[in-house]
């Protein structure tokens, strides 16, 4: 009997938790459709992207039909953010945003830098197709990072490491000698390069100026720790 009982009592509780779970499930896999992106606010995409994270890292990640996702959005797509990240293989966007097909636009890149092209895709993907946020994700042990603070010279490597001048150009004789193995220095231009190469879309782009002023835009950076999954949200 007691044993009835407590069983009975178990399942009762659990049955409102479970039934929480799969609605929210439910929520997290509707793919977004253009009234969904319209009605989501630029601080509401951010708060998706930080919960999402949140998910990821307590490796409580979402598990969707993703058949029946390209399903409902093989005619049209309404994303409710933009990401531009780096190439590393270990910080995929999508996965570690833990969102889905339709989500969000990404742009990758060594170092999560910006040049016309890209650019020219957040103009797309803000002003045309009506993402309502921009998330410049930089991230620790970069690789790209590491070649600019060793000043490395290989190829087309070489140009694509001038983007870094600027974010190289914040470091002072503190914080000590210039060289890939000073992980504090190599982090601290990686945070650099991710704040300044957000904070440069708005002077690159009038387009992108226009809609952050009319609140219809937010840009922000942030920064991927890939020995823990967490993004930190920069200021
Ligand atoms: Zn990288």
């Amino acid at each position: 009997m007691i044993t009835r009982r407590l069983f009975c009592g178990c399942l009762a509780g659990a049955l409102p938790f479970a039934a929480t779970a799969v609605h929210a499930q439910s929520l997290e896999c509707a793919v977004f459709t253009p009234d969904r992106q319209e009605s989501t606010s630029p601080d509401d995409a951010i708060a998706r992207l930080k919960a999402g994270n949140e998910r990821f890292s307590a490796s409580k990640s979402i598990n969707c039909d993703l058949m029946a996702q390209v399903k409902q959005t093989a005619t049209s797509q309404s994303p409710h953010a933009v990401i531009v990240g780096c190439i590393d293989s270990r910080v995929p966007p999508e996965l570690v945003f833990d969102q889905r097909i339709g989500d969000v636009f990404c742009a990758r890149v060594a170092g999560a830098i910006v040049n016309t092209d890209i650019v020219g895709s957040l103009e797309y993907s803000t002003k045309v197709a009506g993402a309502k946020a921009i998330v410049v994700l930089g991230h620790n042990f970069c690789g790209a990072i590491k070649s600019a603070v060793d000043n490395v010279k290989l190829g087309n490597i070489t140009a694509l490491l001038k983007n870094f001048q600027p974010a190289l150009a914040t470091l002072t004789k503190a914080d000590g000698h210039r060289d890939s193995h000073n992980d504090p220095l190599v982090q601290k231009v990686a945070e650099a390069s991710a704040r300044l190469t957000a904070a440069s879309l708005t002077k690159r782009s009038p387009i992108i100026k226009q809609l952050v002023e009319a609140r219809q835009l937010k840009i922000a950076a942030a920064m991927h720790d890939i020995t823990t999954g967490k993004v930190t949200w920069l200021a």
